[in-house]
């Protein structure tokens, strides 16, 4: 597919017009609103609205700063809006000369969360990393716990939490494990790990099936779940990842759209033990996305090199597993996939398991690391390759800033 907007068909453009991923940006002065993505612009969707050239509903919809109300019109809605902008947007399209007046080049303007998020989960699903960590925290014997091949392992994080790529990250303090007992100051060992998110676009109530949940996914982020190691470390047992991992999640401001990604589908590995049937996939869940993190600093230092296929629970089977108690989810609920490790040294999604907890600290050009250090910057990308085209995911950034001298400190 050809789209008449520049750069949308160079065979290396994140958002070409097979893509189309929703975000909330604004110009300088302006309110934030929704928008696509095509080639090197984004294109106006409340304009669009505003002049008339594209109705969705009786009241406006993308005049917002978020893509909530447009998920909760439904999957139709969703289906019918990306063919009217592959419409607007495709070579030859007769709409050409009145969609240019709404197209703005990204570089002049400023992206926002696209969702409100309602809810924050994350898990723990791919086998690799919780084999690897497993390993660090309880050694060989028991590193991938009994009920680990059976459930699909999380916690209810927060939707405070979550910000948008580019946002600063202030190392935290938190209670650590000292040699003379516990001690309170700036987490040691702040880390990355690279995930991806699943938003949830249609409500659900009551458990709902693996392919129920596939089809309540609206679309997916990169998430950066930040990790403050040594605060996880003291505080998990009994009760799992509290402090540690409520400093930031970062995510990514473009949705790319399930059915974006629909052509890329694969299934979870082959099962070691028979899963309950509440639990099997019905058709491929798992997604081939190509996904990267760089550490940017004095150059640029590849971190880790991975495929979200190398889960072993999807997405709708997490989302699944989360309606069995009941618990309703809504539109702007995100799902963390967990950190995406695969079987390789470079595959390895956090500085924890390529350090091995700080044991085998690393060369990068900024000199050699075991976690995160102050002033450094961590961008995860991520990609489904076509032919000649890609579904690109665009960037999620955040740089570390150093912790406060003393957090307690009120300013005067
Ligand atoms: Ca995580």
């Amino acid at each position: 597919m050809r789209s008449w907007v520049p750069g949308a068909n160079e065979p290396g453009c994140d958002f070409p017009l097979n893509n189309l991923p929703y975000g909330v940006f604004s110009r300088a002065g302006e309110a934030p609103r929704c928008g696509v993505a095509i080639g090197d612009y984004v294109l106006d969707l409340a304009g669009l609205e505003a002049d008339g050239h594209l109705k969705v509903a009786d009241a406006p919809v993308f005049d917002a700063p978020y893509w909530n109300e447009f998920m909760e019109m439904g999957a139709e809605a969703w289906a019918l809006l990306r063919k009217e902008l592959v419409a607007l947007l495709q070579e030859g399209s007769e709409h050409r000369a009145s969609a240019t007046e709404y197209i703005i080049l990204l570089s002049e303007v400023v992206l926002h969360l696209p969702v409100l998020v309602s809810e924050f989960t994350d898990f723990y699903a791919s086998r690799h990393h919780a084999t690897n960590v497993g390993t660090m925290f309880r050694g060989t014997e028991n590193a991938l716990q009994p009920n680990w091949l059976h459930i699909p392992i999380g916690y209810n994080g927060r939707a405070s939490s979550v910000v948008v790529s580019g946002t600063n990250v202030r190392r935290p303090w938190g209670q650590l494990r000292g040699e003379d007992g516990p001690q309170f100051g700036p987490s040691a060992r702040f880390d990355y790990e690279l995930e991806l998110g699943a938003i949830v676009g249609s409500p659900t109530e009551g458990p709902v099936t693996v392919a129920e949940a596939d089809a309540a996914i609206f679309g997916y982020v990169l998430l950066n779940d930040w990790s403050a190691r040594d605060i996880q470390a003291w505080e998990y047992q009994p009760l799992g990842p509290f402090q540690a991992k409520a400093t930031a999640t970062t995510i990514s401001p473009w949705i790319v759209t399930a059915e974006a990604l629909a052509g890329f589908r694969k299934s979870v590995p082959e099962r070691e033990v028979t899963v309950l049937p509440y639990l099997e996939e019905p058709h491929a869940t798992l997604i081939d996305i190509e996904l990267e993190v760089d550490l940017e600093r004095d150059g640029v230092t590849a971190l880790t090199r991975t495929n979200y296929a190398e889960m072993y629970w999807s997405s709708a089977q997490q989302l699944a597993h989360h309606t069995t108690s009941g618990c309703a989810m809504t539109p702007g609920d995100v799902l963390g996939s967990g950190t995406v490790s695969g079987p390789t040294r470079e595959a390895r999604g956090s500085m924890l398991e390529l350090s091995w907890g700080g044991k085998e600290p690393f060369e990068t050009h900024a000199g050699p690391r075991s976690f995160i250090e102050d002033g450094d910057t961590i961008v995860l990308r991520g990609h489904a390759q076509g032919d000649g085209f890609r579904i690109g995911f665009g960037e999620c950034r955040g740089t570390l800033l150093p912790a406060l001298d003393d957090p307690y400190v009120r300013p005067k």
